[in-house]
């Protein structure tokens, strides 16, 4: 077996999710206290109205009606009319005859021994019903019965049937036990087929009770019956005249006298045995199917799955009933109710957080909570250049991208459970045991997207790259930060893919000793601060630069300044470093412009530097000291997870603006800002990543992406700066966007303080 083609560990554990857990107990408790009585009732009454079919005709009904009692007397009757009764219908060829009354009361002897010898002649045919009754001062249940003349002659059968709470019978008993007996009810003898004392059966409703032949007792008493209507048949003698009868609730029909009940059930088991399949085992199946759509590889296909499941739960019971098959659905109904009730929900509250907006697939906040064991490992499949290929792109465009990613993802992996996070990148997790096949599958893959998509028609060039973390001993959530980093890392040195590399004790001691070196750095000169200019191409002059941090240690050289800020960070050193820049920074600004250059500085600011109360405050100070106009000064803020989900951070966004500084989102396109999302922030410049300046030549994406931003900005009222611009070519490209600032290797690199005094003293030369 190819090892992918094996289920993740998600896949094995499947979220049950709390709505689904709680419909399942409702449910639960529904079919047990059977709350659902009358809406199955309903339900299965409209489904017998849509397969209402005529009855066998087996048995007819010799009915005791209102012309009955009028021509012959109150009832109950005189047993000679009763002896009469079974000896015209014995005659005439009847294959049983069931009586549904006692024939218990004292009649006179010569009558008494008429029905006798009528019964006699029967021999064996009659069946005299008999009835369990519960007398309720004696606490016990006695049988009425026929007299013992009738009885020796006969057979009993038994008339009793219940109705449920709502005073409907919908079902029947086979047999009842009665003194240490069991007898069979009328349904079961004249059906044909037996159960157990106390075993009951669904009645199928949906036979037509008006095609049961109905025979007035007086047309048969007066011989106007033709013999035809008879021989053969298995006749029910008893009362019509719902003045005279108990009636009950025929669900369907109405109120009925008794009678056609025992009709009915025969009826029912003349065309076959119920089956019941009850409601818990439905339930069963349609709780299954909300896990599936609980976890479904997409919304679609779950709620694909709900909906079938509805339409079943409503469709399949006709057919099945036809077939006199019997299931319970209403407990089902009522879990699919409280799922749909929690989805809607969600969508409105928009809370349903562990799913993309744009495509409805998982995203990573869903992934964060997988469960990992020792040995899993955690990839991270980021499409290269997303951003600006998502910056040409409409919605439906980028949701269909999503799932033509996914869908190759899928191929190649074998697995079902991706996810799907922001700026393009998917996540996954590999079994321990598929871990070895690992490299050969990320080569697959990456081979798999070099042959472009098929979007819409359109072949468009994907790459895409991947990062591993397969380290130990860490939560998901971190597992999942360290392999978006190190895919980012593989993106930027165009690798297929990098496996995330945890600080070694080595690193940490460096990095330790490194930032008790960095404060005498900045003391003894060691730490200084590089000038890289920015060039107003409305003016075509240099008006001003960004200054950088630079350490050039004695024994280790110069020290790349990400790493010595990314200590900082780590350990909360970073707002001494800051300080540090935006104090040199501010004096040297403020030195140009007693000589007369009006010059703007750029100071990079840690996300994290906006929760300091104090900020503003010696921003001010500074500014006030060095006699520097706030205009003057720019700050560099990369958009990150911490900025946009603090308050307190945009509160201080908005007071540094207020004080007249200038706040720029550095990096823009590898965060996670869009312009929507900035223009709830409090800035006036935007400063787009070298990354797509560099690719502008090459990638059409990525100028389609710069041009944008540019035009959008602008209607946003925020300036535009490229930096990263290499070449004349890029230059005369972001001209004609009409970008308003460059910074870049073409106008110059990062120079010291002396340095740059000297490259604008040149430009003023070059320009005089
Ligand atoms: P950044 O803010 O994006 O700074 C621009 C980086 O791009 C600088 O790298 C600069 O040398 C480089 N660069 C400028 N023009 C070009 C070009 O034409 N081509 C290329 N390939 N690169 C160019 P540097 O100085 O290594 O700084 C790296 C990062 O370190 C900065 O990126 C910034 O995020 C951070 N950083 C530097 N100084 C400070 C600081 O004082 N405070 C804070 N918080 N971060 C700083
Ligand atoms: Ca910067
Ligand atoms: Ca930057």
């Amino acid at each position: 077996m190819h090892p992918s083609a094996k289920m993740p560990k998600q896949r094995m554990r499947p979220r049950m999710g709390r709505w689904l857990i709680w419909a399942f107990v409702v449910a639960l408790f529904c079919g047990v206290v059977d709350f659902g009585a009358p809406f199955e009732g309903a339900l299965r009454t409209t489904r017998n109205k849509l397969i209402r079919h005529p009855v066998s005709g087996e048995v007819v009904v010799v009915g005791i009606d209102s012309a009955s009692v009028h021509k012959y007397g109150d009832w109950p009757w005189r047993y000679g009319l009763h002896a009469e009764m079974v000896n015209k219908l014995h005659k005439m060829g009847a294959k049983q005859i069931g009586l549904d009354f006692y024939l218990t009361g004292a009649g006179t002897r010569s009558e008494e021994r008429a029905l006798a010898g009528a019964l006699e002649l029967a021999r064996g045919k009659v069946y005299i019903g008999t009835q369990r009754h519960f007398d309720r001062h004696s606490d016990k249940t006695t049988i009425i019965e026929p007299r013992p003349a009738f009885a020796a002659r006969a057979n009993l059968a038994s008339v009793d049937y219940s109705a449920n709470a709502f005073g409907q019978v919908w079902r029947l008993p086979y047999a009842v036990e009665a003194e240490g007996v069991s007898r069979m009810s009328f349904a079961s003898i004249l059906g044909g087929r037996a159960g157990i004392a106390g075993e009951s059966f669904p009645v199928d409703y949906s036979l037509d009770l008006k095609s049961i032949k109905t025979i007035s007792a007086k047309d048969l008493l007066e011989g106007k019956v033709s013999p035809e209507a008879i021989r053969g048949r298995k006749v029910m003698v008893g009362v019509v005249w719902d003045a005279l009868e108990d009636v009950h609730a025929l669900p369907g029909f109405g109120s009925i006298p008794g009678v056609y009940f025992h009709v009915m059930g025969a009826e029912t088991l003349l065309s076959g045995r119920p089956v019941e399949f009850g409601w818990f085992f439905v339930l069963l199946v349609t709780t299954a199917v909300g896990v599936f759509a609980k976890n479904a590889p997409s919304r679609f296909l779950g709620r694909a799955a709900l909906a079938a499941t509805f339409s079943a739960l409503i469709g399949l019971p006709i057919f099945l009933e036809a077939h006199l098959i019997f299931v319970n659905v209403v407990p089902s109904l009522l879990l699919l109710a409280i799922v749909g009730i929690g989805r809607i929900r969600a969508r409105l509250r928009n809370t349903d957080v562990s799913t993309d907006l744009v495509s409805g697939y998982d995203n990573f906040s869903a992934l964060r909570q997988v469960s990992v064991e020792q040995g899993d490992i955690v990839v991270v499949a980021k499409i290269k250049r997303f951003p600006a290929l998502a910056a040409s792109m409409t919605p439906e465009y980028i949701t269909e991208l999503a799932r033509l990613v996914r869908s190759r993802l899928s191929l190649g992996t074998g697995l079902q459970y991706l996810f799907h996070g922001e700026n393009g990148t998917f996540g996954w997790v590999v079994p321990a045991e598929m871990a070895w096949a690992l490299s050969d599958q990320l080569g697959a893959l990456h081979a798999l997207f070099n042959n472009g998509l098929p979007l819409n028609g359109h072949p468009i060039d994907l790459s895409v790259c991947f990062g591993v973390d397969s380290t130990a001993g860490r939560t998901i959530s971190s597992r999942v930060d360290s392999a978006l980093a190190a895919a980012d890392q593989a993106d930027e040195s165009n690798m297929r893919w990098v496996g995330y590399d945890p600080v070694t004790p080595e690193d940490a001691e460096w990095q330790r000793s490194l930032l008790s070196q960095l404060n005498d750095g900045m003391t003894n000169g060691q730490v200084w601060i590089a000038y890289q200019p920015k060039l107003d191409l409305r003016t075509g002059k240099v008006t001003g630069a960004e200054a950088l941090i630079r350490w050039t240690h004695p024994t280790k050289g110069e020290i790349c300044p990400v790493e010595i800020i990314a200590a900082c960070e780590q350990h909360d050193k970073i707002s001494g470093l800051t300080h540090f820049v935006l104090k040199s920074a501010i004096r040297c600004a403020s030195e140009l412009q007693a000589k007369g250059i009006q010059f703007n500085i750029a100071v990079n600011l840690s996300p994290r530097m906006l929760d300091e109360r104090d900020l503003v405050e010696r921003l001010r100070e500074l500014l006030l000291q060095h006699q520097l106009p706030a205009q003057r000064l720019t700050l560099e803020i990369t958009e990150t997870a911490e900025l946009r989900n603090k308050t307190s951070a945009i509160t201080m966004l908005k007071a540094i603006r207020l004080m007249g500084v200038s706040v720029s989102i550095d990096d823009y396109g590898t965060g996670l800002a869009t312009l929507e999302y900035l223009q709830l922030l409090p800035v006036n410049e935007i400063k787009i990543d070298r990354k797509f300046i560099n690719g502008m030549l090459e990638e059409q994406n990525c100028a389609v992406m710069v041009n944008s931003t540019i035009q959008l900005a602008h209607s946003l009222n925020c300036k535009v700066v490229a930096e990263g611009v290499e070449s004349e070519a890029t230059l005369d490209m972001l001209r004609s966007f009409k970008c308003d600032t460059v910074q870049g290797y073409l106008i110059g690199r990062p120079m010291t303080y002396s340095a740059i005094q000297s490259f604008i003293a040149d430009q003023k030369s070059r320009a005089a």
